[in-house]
């Protein structure tokens, strides 16, 4: 590792996926000098690595922030669970690496607000010039970037059973949920290389860490941006049990993610000011949209039992022959990344024409996270929806980085977002319920018989709802004077400042967030770059 200056060209802050896209594209020209802090460790762990390592992953309090959500009024006053990653590669280290993008029409959203670079066809180069498609290079794929993308080496039986019962329901086919369309039935494309999780510190940070413009400190934890005059000029760090400052020419990119960039904002007199005050933290810009928009995709599990013992559920040994197996071969249940299966789908309540359900089917009884071990064997369907009504919001707990923000997710604060959970419920039960799983099915664990009705399907969900982890829009992009950020992801009223993560998203897409975080960072980095972007995508754009 190159040894440390007193001053970087840029300080990134936070190594995951966005940040790790930007630390090499950035270092890729060699008279920029790039200083990167990550609060976590490498990622030794090598449960990171195997896919199915997943299980193991969620709750290690040494990768995973562990944050809680305050009590959820609509949900039973229960406090929910929010993994993030604490480690090189950040969340894309602990995913379930589901490789989806949203719908085509989530962009022209975000275009029809005014950010007219974000539309679809601005943003498919990216989406293109970031993947290693493994089946090759189309319209919607490419096959040059550092995101190796495949299809799963392993799939359980039952994943092939679910894939029928779709087909069953009455529901299409689909085999690829990045190309023509979205809306369908089938297999997951995964992040991953022959079989490793293809992290984002994996995919673009290991690469090029022996580049001698990039220095990479891990372990170090970012207490705050200094800001001089309107400008940051650097930024302050914990490490070792010291603070060190460190000082930026050009500018400080946070890439903290939707919960941690707006607490240092904050942290950083960046915000609403009467928070601001509570915290006594000086203001330094007025911003009050700061950890505002929250929006994240709440998840129902329905979980049914399984006749025949071929699902996950493994007993000890089971999972060292597992193991045993991946290592020797790298083959088998241990590239399994779970969630081998689903689809998109819209319920009678869709507002639009685009799917308004994500389904993950999981051939393993997955309650709370997988932390709660069922005994026997089973198999779970989960079902979210994609565009949420309900905002919720981040506020600090402290006038210290070391205290967790406050997470009020404020789930199902908009009726809709339930009627529609409820109607995707039903839908998990009609496919559960067709022909192809006859030969598996055992007893409905969740809802439960005993859950029929409307309300008493909305009464369950209260009790047992959980997020798929996909918070965003905490420091949203906009063009409004009450955005935090404008379309190049500058911060508004403070100089040489971006947030550039998930949390700049104006409103959550209707898929999972991985690949579309990544995809923002590399649009940004040809911005900081001063390169135009790419040419605009010929691709047919079928809506959604
Ligand atoms: C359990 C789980 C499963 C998921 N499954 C999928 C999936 O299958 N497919 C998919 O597409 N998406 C999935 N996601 C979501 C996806 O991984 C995230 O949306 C994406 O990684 C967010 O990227 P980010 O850059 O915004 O934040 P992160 O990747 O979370 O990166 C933020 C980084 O900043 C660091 N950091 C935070 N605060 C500080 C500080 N003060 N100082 C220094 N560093 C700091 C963190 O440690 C972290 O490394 C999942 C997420 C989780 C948690």
């Amino acid at each position: 590792m190159p040894s440390r200056r007193s001053a970087y060209d840029y300080v990134i802050v936070g190594a995951g996926s966005a940040g790790c896209v930007l630390a090499n594209r950035l270092t890729e020209d060699r008279d920029t000098t790039v200083l990167l802090v990550e609060a976590g460790g490498r990622d030794l762990n090598p449960f990171i690595h195997m896919p199915a390592g997943i299980a193991k992953l969620v709750g290690d309090r040494r990768i995973d922030w562990q944050f809680y959500t305050e009590p959820e009024r609509q949900l039973a006053g229960r406090r929910l669970y929010w993994p993030r990653g604490r480690v090189l590669g950040g969340s894309s280290s602990i995913n379930a690496m589901c490789y989806t993008r949203g719908a085509a029409a989530d962009y022209d959203e975000w275009a029809a607000m005014g950010l007219t670079q974000w539309g679809y066809r601005n943003v498919l180069p990216y989406f293109r010039k970031a993947e290693r498609h493994v089946g090759g290079a189309s319209e919607y794929h490419g096959d040059h970037g550092p995101l190796v993308v495949e299809d799963l080496r392993y799939r359980n039986p039952l994943s092939t059973v679910f894939v029928e019962a779709a087909a069953a329901s009455g529901m299409p086919r689909n085999d690829d949920f990045n190309g023509v369309r979205q809306e369908g039935f089938g297999y997951y494309q995964v992040t991953q290389n022959r079989g490793r999780r293809c992290s984002a510190a994996t995919a673009y940070l290991h690469p090029v860490r022996k580049r001698p413009n990039l220095t990479v400190i891990t372990r170090a934890t970012t207490t705050r941006v200094l800001v001089e005059r309107g400008r940051a000029v650097g930024i302050e760090y914990r490490h070792r049990g010291q603070t060190h400052s460190v000082h930026v020419e050009r500018e400080v990119l946070l890439a903290a993610g939707a919960v941690s960039s707006p607490q240092l904002l904050m942290l950083s007199g960046i915000g609403p000011p009467a928070e601001l005050e509570v915290w006594d933290i000086p203001v330094a810009a007025a911003l009050n949209s700061v950890g505002e928009n929250l929006q994240d995709h709440l998840d129902f599990c329905t979980l049914q039992k399984c006749t025949q013992p071929i699902t996950y559920d493994f007993g000890i040994l089971g999972e060292l022959a597992v193991g045993l197996r991946y290592l020797a071969t790298r083959s088998g249940p241990g590239v399994s990344n779970v969630a081998e299966a689903g689809g998109f789908a819209r319920s009678p309540l869709a507002p639009d024409e685009r799917a308004d359900l994500q389904f993950h089917f999981v051939p393993a009884q997955l309650d709370d996270h997988g932390r709660n071990r069922l005994p026997g064997h089973g198999y779970t369907l989960h079902v979210c929806v994609l565009r949420p009504e309900s905002r919720g919001r981040i506020l600090l707990r402290s006038a210290s980085v070391a205290d967790p923000p406050r997470i009020e997710a404020n789930y199902l604060s908009d009726e809709r977002d339930l009627a529609q959970l409820v109607s995707g419920v039903r839908l998990s039960r009609e496919i559960l319920a067709a022909a192809p799983f006859d030969p598996y099915r055992g007893a409905e664990v969740f809802p439960g018989s005993g859950a029929q009705t409307d309300q008493e399907l909305a009464a369950v969900i209260r009790e047992k709802a959980e997020t798929i982890y996909h918070p965003v829009g905490t420091c949203r992009m906009g063009i409004d004077a009450d955005s935090v950020v404008d379309a190049e992801l500058r911060v508004r009223g403070i100089e040489r400042l971006r947030v550039i993560d998930a949390s700049v998203m104006p409103s959550l897409i209707g898929g999972n967030t991985n690949a579309p975080t990544i995809m923002i960072a590399e649009k940004i980095a040809d911005i900081l770059r001063g390169r135009t972007p790419e040419g605009q995508s010929q691709a047919p754009i079928f809506a959604p």
